[in-house]
């Protein structure tokens, strides 16, 4: 192969192009959803919720003059069987944990007293809380990993008393990937998205929690293999072969 001749169809997106598009995605998540907190779905998620919390800071409680990160929760996720036409139960047994939030944590400080600002790692309850992931392909990760961290939220809720319950601010959901693979015949997950222009705070809430799920991604991509650069052992070389798709006007990502 020549050094000018591509080894395949794969996108390549660089660290600064997704850098700059998370940047821009975080100016319209702030504004429309405002998190409190991430759950970073583990690997992919990491890379791109660092980059996502450094332009979604909140004022200090506090001090309003500082800025205080929000704080990352981790989940680990593995999809370990691509299986057609699987149904909605059968989803939950093809994705396997290997890590979770423990109930302590989904619950957050609880009981008397103010806890100090930052010690709180991020409880659920009560929040704006936003899932990351760096690519929605089938949709079977984000709905397993919605679904599962909704039943721990509504778990968390059945077991405070009537008054806590009653003080307890609406918990709500948002997604956000790096990019979103659009399939023909459509996502074998499902999540119920809410639309795009629905103005803050206008969802519906039922029991302590919003109907629905706000949804971001920097672009959406047709059904092609994305090579992150965070996979990479030679990055020199990936963004030779990112520069060289540019130049030559292939497996570009419109
Ligand atoms: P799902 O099919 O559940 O939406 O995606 C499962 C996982 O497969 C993603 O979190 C991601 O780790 C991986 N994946 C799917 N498509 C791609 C891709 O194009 N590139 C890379 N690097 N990983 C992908």
């Amino acid at each position: 192969m020549s050094a000018e001749q591509l080894p395949d169809d794969h996108y390549r997106p660089t660290y600064e192009e997704i850098h700059v598009q998370i940047g821009e995605a975080a100016r319209r998540i702030k504004t429309e959803f405002d998190p409190d907190l991430m759950v970073a779905i583990g690997g992919g998620g990491f890379y791109p919720a660092r980059v996502l919390r450094t332009f979604l800071k909140k004022p200090s409680a506090l001090d309003a003059s500082k800025m205080r990160n929000i704080p990352i929760q981790a989940i680990g996720l593995s999809l370990y069987e691509e299986v057609s036409g699987t149904s909605e139960g059968q989803i939950g047994n093809e994705v396997v944990r290997t890590q979770w939030l423990d109930a302590k944590t989904v619950s957050g400080h609880k009981g008397p007293g103010k806890i100090e600002e930052g010690k709180d790692a991020g409880g659920l309850l009560g929040k704006n809380v936003l899932i990351v992931d760096e690519v929605d392909d089938s949709r079977t990760t984000l709905q397993y990993a919605y679904s599962e961290l909704l039943k721990d939220v509504k778990n968390a809720i059945a077991n405070l008393s009537a008054e806590e319950r009653q003080n307890l601010a609406p918990t709500r959901f948002a997604i956000f990937v790096v990019h979103n693979k659009e399939k023909e015949g459509g996502k074998r997950g499902t999540l119920p998205i809410l639309p795009k222009d629905l103005p803050k705070g206008q969802d519906k809430i039922v029991e302590g929690l919003s109907e629905g799920v706000r949804y971001y991604s920097t672009q959406d991509i047709g059904d092609v293999w994305i090579c992150y650069p965070w996979e990479e052992e030679d990055i020199i070389e990936h963004n030779r072969l990112a520069a060289l798709a540019k130049k030559l006007g292939v497996n570009q990502a419109v």
